[in-house]
């Protein structure tokens, strides 16, 4: 059988998810598009070879028949009615992270979909899909290092546009190491620090950087994760795992190991688009399966919601300088952990 996708939001990873979807991957045809901008879904269509449909609301692709399941990847704020909108129209939906702008926000969604009683929704967790975050999940599983007790990480950028103020550090960098911590561990947290220490002289007027957010989890696993999005050098992801009897780290990317000009080192990635690059794939291509398969099999809605709440802690956490609980209601039975 093969999938047939509306996408709604045609911008950076809408056109690259929409070409992923129809030309790389197995099982799957972009039927019908939507932005808010018609006229550049129209030339992405055209330009791509695409050629799908474009209609003029995201709601006339949710209800297009000839629509099997949907992509949103429209800005954040227009997420939380589209996946409703979807969840209405009983079709699956891969959500571009955020879930939704607001703990609340995430939660109507929640609730609509425990009420329609059908698993319909994946949020763009990508990082649950890269091969180095499975190795590393894989390995902690298996107990190579016994418990796991402590997480040191970070996440490095060389810049960020004068658009990216304020907790954007938490809300859209953050995020990823709030949801792949949770998979990783098999754990939710119960408590968290923010620390700005120094600031960069290369961060922009509106941004405090780098910064320090310190979780807690509920196994009493302490994580700290610097943020760091204006050091110049490298998009740099760091994730290493202190257990009870070693310490497991995330694999780095490949580069060629070189012995040159009396120095040895290997290459750091600079574009964050090319770090999870292969994840997309992955990513996507499991959720054209599982959706054929009437299933999700991806981080969910709850995976949405607990990213929110704990992110809108951080940011609390951040402005009170305080220690904060994390509070979070309990799993629903309809989201049992897959582990
Ligand atoms: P973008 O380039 O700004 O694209 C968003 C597109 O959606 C734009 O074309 C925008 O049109 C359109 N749009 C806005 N409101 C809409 C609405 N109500 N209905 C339909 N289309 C609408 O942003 P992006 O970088 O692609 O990001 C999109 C989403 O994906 C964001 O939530 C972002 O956080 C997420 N994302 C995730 C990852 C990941 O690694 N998982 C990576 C990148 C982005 P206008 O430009 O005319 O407003």
């Amino acid at each position: 059988m093969t999938l047939r996708i509306g996408i709604i939001g045609c911008g950076g990873i809408g056109q690259e998810h929409a070409r992923r979807l129809h030309f790389k991957l197995a099982g799957a045809q972009v039927v019908a598009i939507n932005d808010i901008n018609l006229a550049a879904a129209t030339q992405f269509s055209e330009m791509s070879g695409i050629q799908a449909r474009v209609l003029d609301s995201d709601q006339a692709v949710i209800d297009a028949p000839d629509v099997d399941a949907l992509v949103v990847a429209s800005w954040g704020p227009a997420h939380e009615e589209q996946v409703l909108a979807c969840i209405k129209a009983g079709k699956p939906v891969f959500c571009e992270k955020p879930l939704a702008v607001t703990a609340e926000g995430a939660r109507r969604i929640v609730d609509a979909e425990v009420q329609a009683g059908k698993k319909l929704v994946q949020v763009g967790f990508m990082r649950r899909y890269d091969a180095g975050y499975r190795a590393l999940k894989a390995t902690l599983d298996a107990g190579t290092v016994g418990d796991a007790l402590l997480v040191h990480a970070a996440h490095r950028n060389p810049a960020v546009p004068e658009m990216y103020v304020g907790d954007m550090s938490i809300t859209d960098t953050f995020i990823h190491e709030i949801d792949v911590f949770r998979w990783l561990l098999n754990d939710d947290y119960v408590s968290v620090q923010v620390i700005e220490g120094r600031k960069t002289r290369n961060a922009h007027a509106g941004l405090h950087d780098p910064i320090t957010v310190l979780l807690e989890t509920r196994q009493g696993i302490r994580i700290d994760t610097e943020i760091y999005v204006a050091c110049r050098f490298g998009y740099d992801i760091q994730c290493h795992v202190v257990g009870e009897t070693g310490v497991a780290s995330l694999p780095e990317p490949m580069s060629v190991p070189l012995r040159s000009n009396a120095r040895q080192g290997s290459g750091i990635l600079m574009d964050w688009k090319l770090r999870f690059i292969d994840s997309y794939d992955v990513e996507l291509q499991d959720w054209i399966e599982a959706t054929v398969r009437g299933e999700v099999n991806g981080p969910d809605a709850w995976d949405g919601y607990v990213a929110s709440v704990t992110a809108e802690a951080c940011i609390e956490a951040r402005r009170t300088k305080q220690i904060l609980p994390i509070a979070l209601p309990e799993r629903p039975a309809f989201y049992a952990r897959q582990g």
